[in-house]
């Protein structure tokens, strides 16, 4: 417990949080004890994830209070939605500037919106002061044994990725460069929709996932060293929303759909015998998943142009402090 020396005192601010938090039947104890106590149901496994997002670095200066809660959470589903895992809790560090009673309610609209949206129960956390940062931890189920990992592709497989890429780092490119903002794009930075559904039904069929954080490129490199392999990519192949396409030209487009952070979609591989099962989840989830190149012998991940020549890409991912 740290006090907050101006506005709200921070267990007024722990007060308006509990007072807001939903219930679910396998929390035993919530907010206001010293640790919450939950009830894993039998027989499954817990899947726990944790990622913090700061000011300046995770979301630009003039996002709503309501979208940095929406994700601050979104980011970690989507951690649990690679994973295939069901969500089930989560827990709540905010760091705040002033005890701003006002900044809490709104916050709490955006990751309480999100939260219901996937019968996640806020179940704790830390209030304290300083820089604005949110850090935010989530626990989920899985069938034991069922997770999907970033190891386990197979040479051969197909390499799929949900929804658009790129959305977000345009948003993130036009707004650096005062521009206007397209507001699909600029929701798609605010709001990224974790792909927990689509996750959950993949683990079926899929040998590895990943969800894609910092760069379609970065991400799958991830999943291509953990399995031990390579990949290749169809640059034309990756999909982009008409936001994205209306806004930037087709090499700009490229660089922000293979480099570009942010995604929150999922980037998975399967054998060739699941590509129906695929397009069934596809429709079943309401969301689009396209096939975007292969695993291939040996290491390291090439974009291919649609005549096969390698695609040199400007920079490798989103690197923090680089
Ligand atoms: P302690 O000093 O024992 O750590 P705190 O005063 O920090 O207790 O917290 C009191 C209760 O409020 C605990 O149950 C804690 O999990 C919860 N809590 C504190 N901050 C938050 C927050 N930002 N979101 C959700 N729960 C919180
Ligand atoms: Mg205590």
């Amino acid at each position: 417990m740290t006090p907050t020396s101006r506005g709200a005192p921070e267990f007024e601010l722990i007060e308006r949080i509990r007072r807001r938090a939903a219930a679910r039947d396998d929390v035993v104890l919530g907010i206001g004890d010293d640790a919450a106590i939950v009830q894993v149901p039998a027989g499954r496994q817990l899947v726990i994830a944790a990622d913090t997002i700061n000011r300046g670095v995770h979301f630009p200066d003039n996002t709503a209070p309501a979208d940095i809660g929406w994700k601050a959470l979104a980011v970690n589903l989507s951690d649990l939605a690679a994973m295939g895992a069901e969500p089930a809790w989560c827990t709540l560090s905010l760091s705040l500037p002033t005890g701003d009673a006002a900044w809490v309610d709104a916050f709490l609209d955006g990751f309480l919106d999100l939260a219901a949206q996937h019968h996640v129960a806020l179940i704790g956390g830390d209030t304290t002061r300083g820089p604005l940062s949110v850090s935010v931890t989530v626990h989920g189920f899985v069938e034991p044994g069922r997770a999907l990992r970033r190891s386990g592709a197979c040479v051969g497989d197909d390499v799929w990725v949900t929804g658009t890429l790129g959305d977000a780092a345009g948003a993130l490119t036009q707004w650096r460069g005062g521009a206007v903002v397209h507001p699909l794009l600029r929701s798609r930075l605010d709001r990224p929709a974790p792909r927990v559904a689509t996750g959950a039904l993949i683990t079926a069929v899929a040998h590895a996932g990943v969800d894609v954080s910092d760069g379609l490129l970065a991400d799958l490199q991830h999943v291509c060293v953990a399995s031990g392999i390579g990949g290749e990519i169809d640059l034309e192949a990756l999909p982009a929303s008409a936001a994205l396409i209306a806004a930037f030209d087709p090499q700009r487009r490229s660089a922000l759909q293979a480099t570009g952070g942010d995604d929150y979609e999922l980037c998975f591989t399967a054998p060739a015998t699941a590509r129906e099962a695929i397009a069934r989840i596809a429709v079943e989830t309401g969301t689009p998943i396209t096939r975007i190149g292969r695993i291939t012998a040996g290491h390291g991940v090439r974009a291919l142009h649609a005549d096969g020549s390698e695609w040199i890409a400007p920079s490798a991912g989103f690197v923090h402090f680089a």
